[in-house]
């Protein structure tokens, strides 16, 4: 491995951090060690590779560029929804309170329903937005996602930390919108970070991956344990593909915001829309805390149609632009989110921006807005 990969800026860490010490004749990177089974004899004390479910050089080699990026150490999990179970789990107990974003991710709340009130966990909602200005008190988590999937509304992620650590909670930020490179979680204040990889990170819409990550020691003892005893691990195939995916994020990533802030200029006010929310319109409510906040606006735009007829006769329009679920990914792609998630207003379509030139973007989406 490089010898001080936190030392690189997150730009070049997506390329360099990860890497293993330049050696003639060698390859630039570690091909995927395939190995449930290591040479072991004796005390395993302090091995780095007891096991294949404890660790693999594989998954060190990508938690080592995604640290670099997170500014922190990543821990690596087989899903987004993987990485926010071990960012829950192995923290509450019965009788805590955990609070999480009404109009954040759904899958999120509905594990923590699911399985952690079952444990006598008390599971409370809010709306993100304007978050950082309500009582925090008495939550032993404080679950964050700013801008959210897929309203993007935002929150003060350092005032939220800096409310909840008054009473020594944890703050909890899940940044797959924005990836490290759009925003720093831990450099925020928030305690862990989780990201579902799967999304830009990877970027190529053909793994499932993500992580959490954190600077304080204990906290990453307790993710790591618990992913050793639920087995909630990575293949080294996924994770060799998803480094290669991230050496090429901070160029797709840029491509990718640059047609969201396009496409939110271009159709911002449009007629047709009850609503167009991009955190890099300078109208948009969350714009003034984007800018302190973020360092990049991001790849999402959130489009509301009066009503569902209208917006899903848009997505019907549409051809360069993919409709799937998901986000991030090389190609363009529209969600209805109503469809997974009932809270979500029944016009709203998530857009995300992909790769494609920007001008052949606005063209699909101008041509979709003129057949309405
Ligand atoms: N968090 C957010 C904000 C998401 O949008 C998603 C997936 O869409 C997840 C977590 C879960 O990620 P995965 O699908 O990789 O499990």
């Amino acid at each position: 491995m490089t010898n001080d990969p936190r030392n690189l800026p997150p730009e070049l860490a997506c390329l360099h951090a990860g890497l293993p010490a330049p050696e003639r004749e060698a390859p630039f990177g570690i091909p995927p060690v395939f190995a449930s089974t290591y040479h072991l004899q004796g005390d395993p004390a302090g091995a780095t590779f007891p096991y294949g479910r404890d660790a693999n050089p594989t998954w060190l080699a990508l938690e080592e560029a995604l640290g670099a990026l997170e500014g922190g150490e990543a821990v690596l999990f087989p899903s987004g929804m993987a990485a926010a179970a071990a960012a829950l789990t192995p923290f509450l107990q019965p009788g805590d309170r955990v609070l999480l974003p009404k109009d954040g991710y759904h899958a999120v709340r509905y594990y923590a329903e699911s399985y952690l009130a079952r444990f006598g966990v008390v599971v409370d909602k809010r709306e993100t937005r304007g978050l950082e200005a309500s009582d925090l008190k008495g939550y032993r988590i404080v679950w964050v996602e700013t801008p959210s999937n897929p309203g993007l509304e935002l929150c003060d992620v350092a005032a939220v930390a800096e409310k909840v650590h008054r009473s020594g909670n944890l703050v909890v930020c899940d940044n797959t919108t924005m990836t490290p490179l759009g925003q720093r979680c831990l450099d925020l204040g928030a305690d862990l970070v989780i990201a579902s990889d799967t999304k830009a990170v990877n970027g190529h819409s053909d793994l499932l991956m993500g992580h959490v990550a954190t600077q304080d020691p204990e906290l990453l003892a307790a993710v790591r344990q618990w992913r050793k005893l639920s087995g909630s691990i990575v293949g080294p195939m996924e994770a060799w593909l998803c480094h290669r995916g991230l050496q090429t994020l901070e160029l797709r990533f840029e491509r990718m915001c640059a047609s969201a802030q396009a496409v939110a200029e271009r159709f911002a006010g449009h007629p047709t829309l009850e609503a167009l929310r991009y955190p890099g319109l300078p109208g948009d409510p969350g714009h003034a805390l984007a800018t302190r906040q973020m360092r990049r606006f991001g790849s999402l735009v959130a489009l509301t149609f009066p009503d569902q007829e209208t917006a899903l006769a848009f997505e019907t329009r549409l051809g360069l632009i993919f409709k799937a679920t998901s986000f991030g990914g090389t190609h363009s792609s529209i969600d209805w989110r109503y469809r997974w998630d009932p809270t979500v207003h029944p016009g709203l379509l998530r857009l995300s921006l992909g790769c494609e030139p920007t001008e052949a973007l606005l063209d699909d989406l101008e041509q979709a807005f003129a057949a309405l």
